[in-house]
């Protein structure tokens, strides 16, 4: 399991107190870990939203499927969606058993075929349609 901090997201060990790049207080966060996560998927570097989004999955958080799809549709609003993050969303919500539907309908909507791909690759829980 990778612990990261929850302000400025470089990779901790999981036993320490003050972050030694930003420090930050842990023990004044009070948010759980996944709850941070789903607080990163808004976080300014697009590889730091994918990897929360990929963790979030990993760690079958879920609570997390509703702000992952929420956060798909509203990076589906942008007049250029990030493709990589986009495909990091939805498989991630797919693992943790987004209703297919839905899900399906994302995928549709963002018309692309790089995210299809992107998630193709990705081990596939749902028949491609
Ligand atoms: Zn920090």
């Amino acid at each position: 399991m990778t612990y990261f901090c929850p302000a400025c997201w470089k990779i901790l060990p999981a036993s320490i107190k003050i972050c030694p790049f930003c420090g930050c207080d842990m023990a004044a966060e009070t948010r759980s870990y996944p709850q941070r996560l789903i607080g990163a998927l808004h976080h300014p570097v697009p590889e730091t939203r994918e990897l929360a989004a990929e963790i979030l999955g990993e760690l079958q958080y879920r609570p997390a499927i509703a702000p992952l799809l929420a956060r798909a549709k509203e990076e589906l609003q942008q007049r250029r969606p990030d493709v990589q993050f986009l495909a990091a969303l939805l498989c991630s919500a797919r693992d943790l058993g987004a209703p297919q539907q839905e899900w399906q309908t994302l995928v549709a909507q963002a018309n692309s075929r790089l995210l299809e791909e992107l998630i193709k690759k990705d081990k596939s829980k749902y028949p491609r349609t």
